[in-house]
Protein backbone atom coordinates (compact mmCIF):
# COMPACT_ATOMS: atom_id res chain seq x y z
CA UNK A 1 0.00 0.00 0.00
CA UNK A 2 1.06 3.45 -0.81
CA UNK A 3 2.31 5.88 1.61
CA UNK A 4 -0.81 7.67 2.96
CA UNK A 5 0.03 11.63 3.55
CA UNK A 6 -2.15 12.87 6.24
CA UNK A 7 -1.57 16.64 7.05
CA UNK A 8 2.14 17.38 5.51
CA UNK A 9 4.46 16.77 8.40
CA UNK A 10 6.45 20.08 7.43
CA UNK A 11 3.59 22.84 7.99
CA UNK A 12 3.63 21.75 12.01
CA UNK A 13 5.35 23.84 14.09
CA UNK A 14 5.96 21.38 16.56
CA UNK A 15 7.75 19.44 14.23
CA UNK A 16 10.28 21.56 13.52
CA UNK A 17 10.62 22.03 16.67
CA UNK A 18 11.83 18.69 17.15
CA UNK A 19 13.86 18.91 14.13
CA UNK A 20 15.24 21.83 15.17
CA UNK A 21 16.07 20.36 18.64
CA UNK A 22 17.58 17.26 17.20
CA UNK A 23 19.61 19.13 14.88
CA UNK A 24 21.16 21.42 17.81
CA UNK A 25 21.57 18.82 20.04
CA UNK A 26 23.62 15.97 17.29
CA UNK A 27 25.31 19.44 16.56
CA UNK A 28 26.60 19.73 19.88
CA UNK A 29 27.81 16.27 20.12
CA UNK A 30 29.88 16.67 16.96
CA UNK A 31 31.44 19.62 17.85
CA UNK A 32 31.77 19.56 21.72
CA UNK A 33 33.86 16.21 22.51
CA UNK A 34 31.71 15.33 26.00
CA UNK A 35 35.13 13.63 27.52
CA UNK A 36 36.49 17.66 27.51
CA UNK A 37 33.80 20.19 28.04
CA UNK A 38 31.65 20.10 31.14
CA UNK A 39 28.49 21.87 29.64
CA UNK A 40 26.68 17.82 29.10
CA UNK A 41 24.92 16.51 32.32
CA UNK A 42 27.06 13.91 34.41
CA UNK A 43 26.09 10.99 35.38
CA UNK A 44 25.01 10.89 39.53
CA UNK A 45 25.76 7.48 40.19
CA UNK A 46 29.22 7.79 38.66
CA UNK A 47 29.80 10.95 40.28
CA UNK A 48 29.10 9.67 43.73
CA UNK A 49 29.52 5.93 43.72
CA UNK A 50 32.41 5.74 41.01
CA UNK A 51 30.07 2.79 39.40
CA UNK A 52 29.47 3.17 35.50
CA UNK A 53 25.44 2.98 34.89
CA UNK A 54 24.45 1.26 31.11
CA UNK A 55 24.21 4.63 30.10
CA UNK A 56 27.84 6.03 31.30
CA UNK A 57 30.17 6.81 28.10
CA UNK A 58 26.82 6.94 26.33
CA UNK A 59 27.34 11.02 25.25
CA UNK A 60 31.29 10.12 24.42
CA UNK A 61 29.84 7.35 22.20
CA UNK A 62 27.54 9.54 20.27
CA UNK A 63 30.41 11.51 19.82
CA UNK A 64 32.37 9.41 18.69
CA UNK A 65 29.28 7.82 15.95
CA UNK A 66 29.19 11.23 14.58
CA UNK A 67 32.25 11.10 14.11
CA UNK A 68 32.84 7.77 12.05
CA UNK A 69 34.89 5.86 14.57
CA UNK A 70 32.13 2.88 15.82
CA UNK A 71 35.29 1.06 17.42
CA UNK A 72 35.93 4.15 19.75
CA UNK A 73 31.75 4.21 20.29
CA UNK A 74 31.82 0.75 21.45
CA UNK A 75 34.52 1.14 23.64
CA UNK A 76 32.66 4.19 25.30
CA UNK A 77 29.04 1.75 25.72
CA UNK A 78 28.53 -0.80 23.20
CA UNK A 79 25.26 -1.72 24.94
CA UNK A 80 24.39 2.18 23.12
CA UNK A 81 25.91 0.96 19.68
CA UNK A 82 24.14 -2.45 20.17
CA UNK A 83 20.52 -0.06 20.92
CA UNK A 84 20.89 2.60 18.11
CA UNK A 85 19.11 0.79 15.27
CA UNK A 86 16.23 -0.15 17.21
CA UNK A 87 16.10 3.05 19.16
CA UNK A 88 16.25 5.36 15.48
CA UNK A 89 13.99 2.33 14.15
CA UNK A 90 11.36 2.91 16.29
CA UNK A 91 11.69 6.48 16.53
CA UNK A 92 11.68 6.96 12.74
CA UNK A 93 8.68 4.45 12.72
CA UNK A 94 6.73 6.74 15.22
CA UNK A 95 7.54 10.40 13.53
CA UNK A 96 6.33 8.33 10.29
CA UNK A 97 3.21 7.29 11.77
CA UNK A 98 2.74 10.73 13.75
CA UNK A 99 3.18 12.90 10.70
CA UNK A 100 2.81 11.25 7.61
CA UNK A 101 0.17 8.70 8.93
CA UNK A 102 2.56 5.91 7.27
CA UNK A 103 1.73 2.71 8.30
CA UNK A 104 5.19 0.90 9.23
CA UNK A 105 5.57 -2.78 10.00
CA UNK A 106 5.26 -2.98 13.83
CA UNK A 107 8.48 -5.02 15.33
CA UNK A 108 9.08 -4.56 18.46
CA UNK A 109 5.30 -4.63 19.89
CA UNK A 110 5.80 -8.12 22.41
CA UNK A 111 6.31 -7.33 25.96
CA UNK A 112 9.05 -10.02 25.63
CA UNK A 113 11.02 -7.62 23.73
CA UNK A 114 10.29 -5.24 26.38
CA UNK A 115 12.39 -8.05 29.12
CA UNK A 116 14.95 -8.89 26.62
CA UNK A 117 15.88 -5.07 26.49
CA UNK A 118 15.43 -4.55 30.63
CA UNK A 119 17.67 -7.89 31.06
CA UNK A 120 20.49 -6.92 28.75
CA UNK A 121 20.65 -3.16 29.86
CA UNK A 122 20.57 -4.43 34.18
CA UNK A 123 23.39 -7.16 33.10
CA UNK A 124 24.83 -4.54 30.75
CA UNK A 125 25.50 -2.51 34.04
CA UNK A 126 26.39 -5.24 36.33
CA UNK A 127 28.85 -6.88 33.38
CA UNK A 128 30.82 -3.16 33.19
CA UNK A 129 31.70 -3.00 36.83
CA UNK A 130 32.61 -6.42 37.37
CA UNK A 131 36.53 -6.10 38.78
CA UNK A 132 38.60 -5.90 35.93
CA UNK A 133 41.23 -9.48 35.48
CA UNK A 134 44.48 -9.76 33.64
CA UNK A 135 46.91 -6.91 32.08
ZN1 LIG B 1 26.20 6.52 34.31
Amino acid sequence: MPPRLSTAWYRRPLAWVLVSGVLLVLGAYYWLDPAQYRIFPICLLHHYTGLQCPGCGGQRAVHQLLHGDLLAAWHQNALLVLALPVVLWLGLRQAALRWAGWQWPVVFNRPGWWWIFAVLTVGYGLVRNLPQTGG
